[in-house]
């Protein structure tokens, strides 16, 4: 279909017609002043293998210039290139993990800007500028584009596991590659449930160079994402816990896709900080399918007929300043609800909406 996709980019645009989240933004504000002073631009005698690139932090200027790339095909015979340090280090850990009897290989590492661009361009094109916003990655705020972030693949009794859904079916084998990373200088990126620190939901198989192990090792133990690490979270969401409960009916992903509208809405919300989000049980949700839908028909009209709801409870704090907002000042708000529908199948998360009932 469009050729310059690898298979995994591929398959994670099509599951964005499926309502998948992966490439979703969350709209929060930037992250602090030293990590942005941080990413100003790539340091002279080479790059800076600690920068921070995420969707608040953009790829320093001359980067693409100044990095040395390693070009090579995998097993899929796709052709794969990556940062120079960064692929020695991915060999070495490519070669600890085969002791081990554990195989695998990349699937993508350095993507160009001009190619996300191109991604970009071809969903504004198909879909339209606001839903390219919400579920393509802005070109210039992917960690690809620094040729750091590797994507790996399995090798499963000889076969290519290169599917999300499959690879996921790997646990036991993703723990044993996980634990031999920080020895090579590598993180885990996007870690279990903390979609609202990193702006991903969980990813097994994205991981980070840093070219420090001792960094990595610290970061590893601690098991924090790499952005409460350097102390870059953006205020509101830095003491934020997400509570995603237990449901036989939502998945971590499914709770991640309604954090998108919430904090989009929370953004604008000038000084407020999040405390908690929480799944509320599956009960609750069910019981707001026919809500969701009376509030669709005044709302959009012309949109399907929800057959799923999502109610989340947050906790937050109002500033001492409170301007414009219908809140109190310096207040804490607890169980504040939030009400969202879909179409399973169709689309992402809509935002009702919010509030007490
Ligand atoms: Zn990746």
């Amino acid at each position: 279909m469009i050729n310059f996709f690898s298979r995994r980019t591929f398959v994670s645009l099509m599951g964005v017609s499926l309502g998948a989240a992966a490439l979703a933004g969350c709209s929060g504000k930037t992250g602090d002043e030293a990590a942005d002073d941080k990413a100003d631009s790539a340091e002279a005698d080479g790059i800076d293998y600690t920068v921070l690139v995420n969707k608040q932090n953009k790829l320093p200027d001359g980067w693409e210039e100044a990095i040395e790339l390693e070009h090579f095909t995998n097993t899929a015979g796709w052709d794969v290139d990556v940062e120079k340090k960064a692929y020695a280090a991915y060999l070495e850990l490519k070669a600890d993990l085969e002791a081990d009897g554990v195989y695998v290989d990349l699937d993508s590492a350095f993507r160009p800007i001009a190619e996300q661009q191109r991604i970009w361009d071809d969903f504004t094109k198909d879909y339209g500028e606001e839903y390219t916003k919400l579920h393509v990655a802005t070109p210039g705020y992917s960690e690809h584009h620094t040729g750091l972030a590797l994507d790996l693949y399995l090798i499963i009794d000889g076969e290519d596991v290169y599917m999300n859904e499959d690879m996921v079916q790997y646990p036991e084998v993703w723990a044993k590659i996980h634990a031999k990373l920080a020895d090579h200088g590598f993180i885990l990126r996007y870690l279990p449930k903390k979609k609202i620190e990193t702006g991903y939901s969980y990813e097994p198989w994205h991981i980070r160079y840093l070219d420090d192990p001792d960094m990595a090792r610290e970061i590893t133990d601690q098991g924090i994402t790499y952005e409460r690490y350097l102390d870059a979270l953006d205020p509101m969401v830095a003491d934020c816990t997400v509570d995603y409960g237990t449901s036989q009916v939502f998945e971590e992903t499914d709770i991640d896709g309604a954090l998108d509208p919430i904090l989009a809405m929370v953004s604008g919300w000038e000084g407020v900080t999040l405390q908690r989000i929480a799944f509320t049980d599956d009960q609750t949700c069910e019981d707001n399918v026919a809500y969701v839908n009376e509030l669709r028909e005044a709302q959009m009209p012309d949109a399907a007929e929800f057959d799923q709801a999502l109610v989340l409870l947050s906790d937050f704090h109002t500033p001492k300043e409170i301007g414009e907002l219908v809140f109190e000042a310096d207040a804490d708000y607890n169980d504040y609800q939030w009400i969202l529908g879909r179409t399973q199948g169709e689309g992402s998360w809509n935002l009702m909406t919010q509030g007490y009932a």
